[in-house]
């Protein structure tokens, strides 16, 4: 299972833009979800977009430093991260359908498979990070 550290370094290399993005994702509801998974707590959301957003989080000392399950239901994490994030262990849930190639004109996504993540789950690691924090 990798860490928030190293999904957020993979991000940098596959998917950029994702960390230019995070600060405009708005959610319309976020919060830990019910139930008691311990040693593990998973916070969900819904993006004002509608997208489901989730992590599975045995949180460290170190933030930076916890082991992570992640998942998106958006493009971004559907085409760049799932495959990738499942390789090591970091996608949460069950597998996502596989994807039919429409075209060869453009490159395919993420061909190293280097564990990333989407826009909203970088917004959703900034408020787990928070909620963590407090007494
Ligand atoms: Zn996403």
């Amino acid at each position: 299972m990798h860490t928030i550290q190293q999904l957020m370094d993979g991000t940098k290399k596959v998917l950029p833009t994702a960390l230019e993005n995070a600060p405009a994702v708005n959610f319309d509801e976020i919060g830990k979800a019910p139930g008691l998974i311990s040693p593990y707590l998973v916070y969900s959301g819904k993006t004002e977009n509608n997208y489901h957003t989730a992590i599975k989080i045995q949180p460290a000392k170190n933030f930076m430093e916890s082991e992570v399950q992640v998942r998106c239901s958006c493009k971004a994490y559907y085409h760049y991260a799932w495959k990738a994030n499942h390789m090591v262990g970091s996608h949460l849930g069950e597998v996502m359908p596989p994807y039919e190639r429409k075209t060869d004109t453009r490159p395919p996504k993420n061909p190293q498979k280097i564990a990333c993540v989407c826009k909203h789950l970088i917004t959703l690691f900034s408020f787990v990070n928070k909620e963590v924090r407090k007494p």
